[in-house]
């Protein structure tokens, strides 16, 4: 620990953590580009492991320098070599996003034991929100490992697993199960899907890792940004006036919100329910 003092402010530097987080971040880059570029090749239905990354328009197979996450894209300043088309941001945003969530994590969990655990979380979560983004689908065998995930870190490290297991499905039906039957009964109504299954699924596997409380504000957060982010693109392709609201990628907005108020959420829940013991 060092104590250094700027502009009057007695700064405590954990160089520790700032050189784990340092490490996470990188790794977290290499993932996410790792991850943009199974989304982006599912979608193509090409191979995931056949074949080097090229440029999109001549073709031409990238280089070591611009294959580095994050630099080699402002090193080229999103340009291809050779052609000067530009390169999808795409790739960029989830390099940037993996390198965020690993090193926000690791910072925010400082050493322990189910560091390992959330990490997996956080990468899940970023690459089914790069495959709903492209392909407007969550794949089932990533839900399936996303549980497995908590499940199996739960029987390791918990004390006594077996005891803890009806909880943790409530809290994985807190928010789902009362949605899936809304949903069912909007679709009833409206007669069309407004809101897709692959969404909802996500939101009891997500349970399995939060509490109730935590569900509530996730859901809460997800519509908040889903709005947002829906009136930001639909006011960017203004011409192609297709106000199809059941056609939004849903779980992108579910998982930023849930690594969120996996890191901020708690003050705000404390803060939330100080205002009924007021009263
Ligand atoms: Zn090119």
């Amino acid at each position: 620990m060092d104590h250094i003092h700027i502009g009057g402010i007695h700064w405590e530097i954990d160089w520790m953590m700032v050189y784990m987080a340092f490490w996470m971040f990188l790794l977290g880059t290499v993932m996410g580009s790792f991850f943009d570029c199974i989304a982006v090749r599912r979608a193509r239905k090409e191979s995931v492991i056949k074949g080097r990354s090229h440029c999109d328009s001549c073709g031409h197979v990238l280089g070591l320098v611009e294959m580095v996450p994050l630099l080699g894209f402002l090193i080229t300043k999103g340009k291809c070599r050779y052609c000067k088309a530009k390169i999808p941001r795409d790739a960029f945003f989830a390099e940037l996003a993996g390198g965020v969530i690993f090193a926000g994590t690791m910072i925010h969990l400082d050493i322990d034991l189910y560091l390992p655990m959330w990490i997996v979380f956080g990468a899940l979560l970023l690459l089914i929100s790069l495959i709903d983004y492209n392909q407007r689908v969550i794949p089932n065998v990533l839900l399936i490992i996303l549980a497995a995930n908590r499940i199996l870190a739960h029987f390791i490290i918990a004390r006594d697993p077996w005891t803890g297991i009806p909880k943790m499905l409530l809290n994985a039906g807190s928010v789902s199960v009362p949605l899936l039957i809304l949903v069912l009964i909007m679709d009833r109504l409206l007669k069309k899907e407004t809101m897709g299954g692959g969404d909802i699924k996500l939101l009891f596997v997500i349970g399995l890792y939060m509490d109730w409380k935590q569900m509530i504000l996730i859901l809460f957060f997800a519509c908040v940004l889903g709005i947002a982010g829906t009136l930001v693109i639909q006011r960017k392709k203004r011409g192609q006036a297709s106000s199809d609201w059941g056609q939004i990628p849903f779980g992108p907005y579910i998982a930023a919100s849930a690594v969120l108020v996996f890191w901020f959420g708690q003050p705000l829940i404390d803060w939330y329910l100080s205002l009924f013991r007021i009263l």
